[in-house]
């Protein structure tokens, strides 16, 4: 390992989590969700490993993100859904990107960069069925289907998606998932009359969750992220079959002798009761590792499950290693797939209060992301790698 410490990523593990999820979604399409560098995986080496598994399209939070892609080489369709004011909108069309509006504002800036360079801005219209977070309202629904139908007219846009997004899709029987769809299939129906979901019109809702546990919320195309990296969206049912993408992996710095009595890292919240080795290891909350962790999660080191002792630092954190053999350089697995006994990411987002998500999208940028089994040969790498 030339770097301390690396997040090694198995692409052949992300083509088999799409194949599966696209066995799961029927006939439908499969657009992999990559935003936040796919979800800390590496943008384009893990967005080719998606097209290469049967996607047929890429989603991304902001418009940045699908340049990144762009320039990558990734030619996929792609679509940006949080678009906020001063988003580079004429890169986005010029780019090709699909571009997402949830209310008349974003419709008219996306309207005056479609005048601007002069192409169709490809829309897909968010209606908000429940999570109050992105999307039209329903009563306003109607008004921004008008407003896009007049732009449409004059070949300004083209309407080429419906969608929303579930608030509770992980949460198994909440009331709010057939809520959620009821409200969807209002918001399709008022498409419908309004002439703007015509049979090219793409109709999507189902994240990870609604992938893999609601056949009826499929429609024309998935939307999974989470599940393609090997993490399961609702733990409580098992993995699905799934295999995580992501080992994280460091190398032990110092190692050595401490006597009984000696206050580890700062504040002194983990004292030896013995005399002891302690071990480095060369990661810290700038590295995505929690400060939170401290006392609460493990790694395998010299074989053997390991608390974090004491706090974890910026940069750094230790382990009490007793009376077992460690050397510096030995390699130090804080996560995988589990297969040689080292935790999951989920056991790390179980003993930290928090989901998968949060884990895999913190690792930091000083962490070189290393591919395992790419098979495309594209020059594209991954700018944070
Ligand atoms: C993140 C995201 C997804 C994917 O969600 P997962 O729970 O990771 O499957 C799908 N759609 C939208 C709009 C998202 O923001």
């Amino acid at each position: 390992m030339a770097t301390p410490a690396q997040a090694r990523v198995d692409l052949a593990a992300i083509r088999h989590n799409v194949a599966l999820l696209k066995e799961r979604a029927g006939g439908a399409e499969l657009m992999g969700a990559v935003k936040a560098d796919a979800y800390g995986h590496g943008l384009v080496p893990a967005a080719e490993a998606v097209i290469e598994a049967g996607a047929s399209r890429l989603g991304t939070a902001f418009v940045r993100e699908a340049l990144e892609l762009r320039a990558g080489g990734v030619t996929a369709p792609i679509l940006s859904w949080l678009i906020t004011p001063g988003e580079p909108l004429d890169e986005a069309l010029d780019a090709d990107i699909e571009l997402s509006a949830s209310d008349t504002g974003l419709l008219g800036e996306i309207e005056a960069a479609a005048r601007r360079t002069g192409r169709t801005a490809r829309l897909h219209l968010e209606a908000d069925t429940g999570m109050s977070r992105g999307g039209s309202p329903l009563a306003a629904w109607q008004g921004l289907l008008d407003g896009a139908l007049k732009l449409q007219a004059e070949g300004v846009v083209e309407i080429v998606g419906l969608w929303s997004h579930f608030a509770c899709a992980d949460i198994p029987g909440h009331p709010s998932i057939e809520q959620q769809q009821e409200a969807y299939r209002t918001a399709l129906k008022l498409a419908e009359r309004a002439g703007a979901a015509g049979s090219h019109v793409i109709r999507h809702l189902a994240n990870s969750a609604a992938t893999v546990t609601l056949p009826e919320a499929r429609y024309d195309l998935v939307r999974p992220g989470i599940a393609m990296y090997g993490l399961s969206p609702i733990p409580e049912l098992g993995d699905f079959g799934l295999r995580p993408a992501m080992t994280l992996v460091a190398q032990a710095g110092l190692v050595k002798r401490v006597p009984e009595g000696s206050g580890v890292s700062y504040a002194h919240l983990y004292v030896t009761d013995r005399e002891t080795t302690l071990g480095l290891v060369p990661l810290g909350y700038a590295d995505g590792i929690l400060r939170h962790a401290t006392g609460r999660a493990e790694v395998l080191a010299g074989g053997r499950r390991r608390l974090i002792a004491g706090r974890v630092c910026m940069d750094q954190f230790m382990i009490d290693l007793g009376d077992d053999a460690l050397s510096a350089g030995d390699e130090v697995v804080l996560f995988g797939p589990g297969d040689g006994g080292e935790p999951t990411v989920q056991e790390w987002a179980d003993n930290l209060g928090t989901i998968t998500h949060e884990i895999v999208t913190r690792i930091g940028s000083r962490v070189p992301r290393v591919y395992e089994h790419r098979r495309s040969q594209s020059t594209g790498t991954s700018r944070r790698a």
